[in-house]
């Protein structure tokens, strides 16, 4: 996949009407509805501030969380939850859609850009027309939730077009949506020219190039609860990276494929063959794989389980949790000199502050090790925030589902649409 595309610094906004895609899927209070992270929010303002200190006339837009669109998708998925179909109204679904609407964020996305952010009631209707057509350059609009429209998330061919002809150019920023081949997030590229934003130009070039073009020693960690989640990574990982490290709970199906007893730890049967050849194949190519060799174990899956050192094989009434010191030791030592650090998912179950010592440790070995350092999102994105390393380390990607499909070496469609450089 080409990772060099055409930014909106090539692009000629002046004077055009740039439809921007953002990233504004922002935490709120299942009460109140009041944000209660705007850091997506503040992560959109410098290609925002940019676009419109150029003269464009700017138009953003963004999902927030998940609403059913339809009627009949609110009543599906409400029967799925146990409901009674008869007993829902369509009241009830209005209801759960205008707690998703994007008011709060235009309001939020105001404050921040200390301008008046026009907001459209809907997202290609009539509001939402008159507004983008009255729109000058130097202002700001923001359409409602684009997944309140059910041809976004099909990637409807007239919904993309509608929403291009609001525009005349059109820029991704939204990283954590471009592994989804959606409306605004691939489908507008047929209709307009596309640039990337500096959110996702940074995501792209710096992940590109440690894929492509990694500084050696390359050092890949992956931890986390499933083997089945990151086959892909791993296998991909295995072509590129000169170390693969694995910990955390899909450790212990590579243990068992070794011959070791893991007790009650987490297992994926189906995946013994599969961690087999993974290991055949890390031999076949020299890489040096990585896997734990002493554990906290505890005896049930609880906060206040009294962690118990075990090296080798866990005994029955067992599971392991966290990597022991040893094991830290070693996968330090590695991530030592390293050149490029890419990790992705938990060294063990970091959310009881028992066992979260292994990813805090690892979380420090990144800091220290000098390398360029990249953290993939989600849980290890989590850790390393929660831990506080997260100024020391070169990158955090802001996707979780869109840097795993990266690190799998997939082509991702909200990239792949954009012009090449
Ligand atoms: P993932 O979403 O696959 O990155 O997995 C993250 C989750 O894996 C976190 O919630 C961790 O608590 C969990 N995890 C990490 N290590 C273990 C372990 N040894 N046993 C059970 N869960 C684990």
């Amino acid at each position: 996949m080409n990772y060099s595309k055409k930014t909106v610094y090539d692009a000629d906004v002046k004077g055009k009407k740039v439809l921007v895609r953002c990233d504004f899927n922002v935490p709120q209070d299942k009460k109140t509805g009041e944000i209660t992270s705007d850091k997506r929010i503040v992560a959109a303002i410098p290609t925002l501030k940019y676009l419109l200190e150029q003269g464009a006339a700017v138009i953003a837009c963004s999902h927030l969380g998940k609403p059913a669109a339809t009627f009949s998708s609110y009543v599906k998925k409400q029967v799925e939850k146990g409901k009674n179909a008869e007993d829902i109204t369509e009241e009830e679904w209005k209801k759960s859609l205008k707690k998703l609407t994007l008011a709060p964020v235009a309001k939020r996305l105001s404050e921040l850009l200390g301008t008046e952010v026009i907001f459209a009631a809907d997202t290609v209707g009539e509001d939402a027309k008159a507004k983008a057509s009255a729109l000058k350059p130097g202002e700001i609009m923001l359409l409602e939730n684009l997944r309140f429209d059910a041809r976004e998330t099909k990637n409807g061919e007239d919904f993309a077009k509608a929403l291009a002809d609001m525009a005349d150019v059109y820029v991704s920023d939204a990283f954590g949506t471009v592994h989804r081949a959606h409306a605004s997030t691939a489908g507008v590229a047929a209709f307009l020219p596309a640039y990337a934003g500096l959110l996702v130009e940074k995501e792209i070039s710096i992940m590109g190039k440690a894929l492509d073009d990694p500084k050696r020693p390359f050092v890949a960690v992956l931890g986390g609860a499933k083997v089945s989640d990151k086959i892909n990574v791993i296998n991909n990982l295995l072509e590129k990276a000169d170390t693969v490290i694995i910990g955390g709970g899909m450790a212990y199906t590579f243990k068992k494929a070794q011959g070791y007893t893991i007790g009650k730890s987490l297992l994926e049967e189906d995946k013994l063959d599969y961690a087999k050849e993974m290991l055949a194949k890390a031999e076949a190519k020299g890489v040096n794989f990585l896997l734990p060799d002493d554990n906290f174990c505890a005896s049930e899956f609880s906060a206040d389980a009294e962690p118990v050192l075990v090296e080798g094989d866990i005994p029955d009434d067992l599971m392991g949790m966290d990597i022991g010191p040893k094991t830290v030791e070693k996968f330090a030592a590695a991530v030592k000199g390293a050149g490029t650090i890419v990790w992705n998912g938990p060294m063990g179950v970091f959310e009881f502050d028992r066992f979260a010592n292994g990813t805090k440790a690892m979380a420090q070995a990144l800091a220290d090790s000098g390398a360029v350092t990249i953290v993939g999102g989600g849980d290890s994105a989590a850790a390393v925030e929660k831990l506080g390393f997260a100024d020391r380390i070169t990158h955090i990607s802001t996707g979780g589902g869109a840097s795993l499909e990266f690190l799998e070496g997939k082509e991702l469609p909200g990239v792949a649409c954009l012009l090449d450089k």
